[in-house]
């Protein structure tokens, strides 16, 4: 499993790596991923072969020792469903069962392959193929069944699980998370209840609830646990107008492994109106609290709060804010609610509030060491712009419900208005935090800065490993978070480590490379315009010297004429801010591995409505904006000038 066990801790037993040797960590073997885009994989090592994945949900198998590669499956995912991923086209790995590897590919299959061979032996689809579904998340095996959920609630679906057997790819169970329209039959009581949380013709938006991440389980109980996503849109005005719970989103889900059916219920946020996901990695421990053993399932979900429930009952332990946010002054234990903030519920004007869409804590796994008993959590002090969108209405884009305010002028609610949040305010945006699950409080940190932070591996030699942004991988010290050793990868990193052991040598592995918005943070080298990732592993005395990172070399920044208007360029601003950043960064700066729009050639800027409009890229993963206008374009292309002009101009002072 991709937290070594069915409780997903990432704590490794291995100690022949620890706090006192660590220092003499080298590179043993590195793999090019033959990806340009962003990795996020856990990698799986079972009997010497290590498996991943990288973007396209394409799959490899290399040697565990020598790094040699054994066989790569291109996934051939459809680019024009692929691209309706919200968040790039990133896989978070594999699944293994006896002698198959199984992998969700991103748009909406589910395939199983020969281990030895890499060869397709079933290959189904999981999604309706006429939604925006999407798969990034990795599939799991539990009590011999096969386990994949799915994403899109940014676009308009219906969250649900499903379990597969794997020998045959035949479905077993599909669970639902939200109901769907009350005029058919309910696919469940649970449903049934949960519909009386809803107001609206939330079916006809999709309602969301996506189960796109997290998973546990516990074989003595039988219970499977998933997370499941926020509300779509994410404006609970327009999902459900007049309010609700909104069951069963953004709540940790208790399954029956037999037939699926929801043993227990906790939701993390009432009425999700932010794209508070509850799909953040989950994790199964005993702890000591109050002197009684019990065993728990834990939680930092993206709306700050770090969760402790009883996993048998569901029963909530304990609540406490991992970072400061701004929509809840409080956390009601008698209840088991957040207490929000008045300033939480957004509307017309503009609301800046913590965490924004990307969590206090997002997918990046967290792990647990039970020798420490605590939990390293990549944290992050977020905040965005909330606004009520008036003319919303459902495109083949996002569908999200929120203006996407550019700015300046947020805020624009009075200050006076706001109530105080809670929390401790990382000091600097980005944090590896160890957090004490038992007091609910953070017993130390390292301050990132600017710099985001990856998935964490914790190891009994008292160690924790982090990759960032920026490149930098560092063990530092599990009890204390002392910095014992770090190297320069030289691409971003956001996926977590692993360790292994092989013929009595202990290795540790990371995927490098960063999709999407790594361009924020230069953490992509300097002289290309896209880099490929790459697997390193490390043993002690490791040896091998570093290869530059590989890429395609930036174009020529050339004069490019433009006669646009200062009000083309403002609205192009804010069409990009809507429609283009996720990928493409800020003011076009690029995300390593997607293009710097900056850099452009004149070509490119005169082909931008066959390319934005027309979908002429879509086999490249760029989607088509059927219901823009030519009008848009145009400003589109203004905007892109002007920041390329602007780069000039920076460049020659
Ligand atoms: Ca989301």
């Amino acid at each position: 499993m991709h937290g070594l066990d069915d409780a997903e801790t990432r704590f490794s037993p291995l100690d022949q790596i620890d706090a006192g040797n660590v220092g003499r960590l080298g590179v043993v073997w590195q793999y090019d991923t033959k990806s340009l885009r962003g990795l996020e994989a856990t990698p799986l090592v079972r009997d010497g072969v290590l498996y991943a994945t990288t973007s396209w949900s394409n799959v490899f198998a290399v040697d565990a020792v020598t790094g040699r590669e054994l066989w790569y499956w291109d996934a051939r995912a459809d680019r024009v469903r692929g691209a309706k991923a919200c968040c790039d086209v990133v896989n978070r790995g594999v699944a293994l069962y006896e002698d198959k590897v199984f992998v969700g590919v991103v748009d909406g299959r589910l395939v199983a392959l020969n281990a030895a061979t890499g060869e397709p032996v079933w290959d189904v689809q999981t999604t309706d193929v006429a939604q925006p579904y999407t798969i990034t998340g990795a599939p799991r095996i539990v009590d011999g069944k096969l386990i994949i959920g799915n994403g899109g609630a940014e676009y308009g679906v219906r969250g649900y699980v499903s379990a597969y057997d794997p020998a045959t790819g035949a479905l077993l169970w599909r669970t639902y998370t939200v109901p769907g329209d009350p005029s058919l039959p309910f696919e469940s009581e649970a449903l049934e209840s949960a519909a009386a949380t809803w107001n609206g013709r939330w079916w006809d938006l999709g309602g969301g609830g996506t189960v796109w991440d997290g998973m546990a389980y516990d074989a003595e109980a039988r219970l499977l646990y998933v997370g499941t996503g926020n509300g779509s849109p994410w404006n609970q005005a327009i999902r459900s107008p007049g309010g609700g719970d909104n069951l069963y989103l953004s709540s940790i889900l208790a399954l029956a492994v037999d037939t699926g059916e929801i043993a227990w219920h906790y939701q993390t946020t009432p009425g999700d109106n932010w794209d508070y996901t509850a799909v953040q990695p989950l994790m199964l421990a005993e702890l000591t609290i109050d002197g009684r053993a019990r065993q728990v399932i834990m939680q930092a979900p993206k709306n700050g709060f770090f969760y402790v429930l009883d996993r048998l009952t569901g029963e909530l332990i304990s609540a406490a804010p991992y970072a400061g946010i701004t929509w809840a002054k409080g956390f009601d234990l008698a209840t088991g609610r957040p207490i929000e903030t008045t300033q939480a519920r957004y509307g017309n004007e503009i609301t800046l509030l913590s965490p924004g869409p990307g969590g206090a804590h997002n997918w990046h796994p967290m792990s647990f060491n039970p020798a420490t008993g605590l939990v390293y959590i990549p944290a992050q002090q977020s905040a965005f712009p909330y606004k009520n969108d008036p003319d919303f209405v459902a495109t083949s884009r996002e569908n999200l419900g929120v203006a996407i305010v550019a700015p300046p002028g947020f805020p624009d609610r009075a200050a006076d208005a706001y109530e105080p949040g809670i929390g401790p305010t990382l000091p600097g945006a980005n944090a590896l935090v160890a957090w004490d699950p038992v007091s609910q409080t953070s017993r130390w940190l390292v301050d990132h800065g600017g710099v985001p932070g990856g998935g964490t591996l914790t190891t009994a030699g008292n160690l924790v490993f982090q990759g960032r942004g920026d490149g930098n991988f560092a063990a530092y010290s599990a009890d204390q978070g002392e910095k014992l050793w770090e190297v320069d990868l030289g691409n971003g990193i956001l996926a977590p480590p692993i360790t292994y052991m092989i013929d009595g040598r202990q290795y540790v592995s990371v995927l490098v490379g960063w999709g999407s918005t790594a361009g924020l943070f230069g953490a992509y080298p300097s002289d290309q315009y896209m880099a490929e990732g790459r697997l390193y592993t490390f043993a002690l005395d490791g040896t091998r010297a570093l290869d530059p990172v590989r890429g395609i070399p930036r174009p020529a920044l050339t004069e490019i004429p433009s006669d646009a208007t200062e009000e083309q360029i403002a609205d192009g601003s804010v069409i990009y801010g809507e429609r283009c950043y996720v990928c493409h960064g800020f003011g076009a700066a690029g995300g390593g591995q997607t293009p710097d729009l900056r850099y452009s050639t004149a070509e490119t800027y005169a082909a931008i409505d066959s390319i934005v409009r027309g979908g002429e890229r879509e086999q490249l993963g760029m989607p088509r904006f059927d219901f823009l206008t030519e009008q848009d374009t145009a400003s589109l292309r203004a905007f892109l000038l002007a920041q390329r002009q602007a780069l000039i101009a920076s460049q020659s002072q």
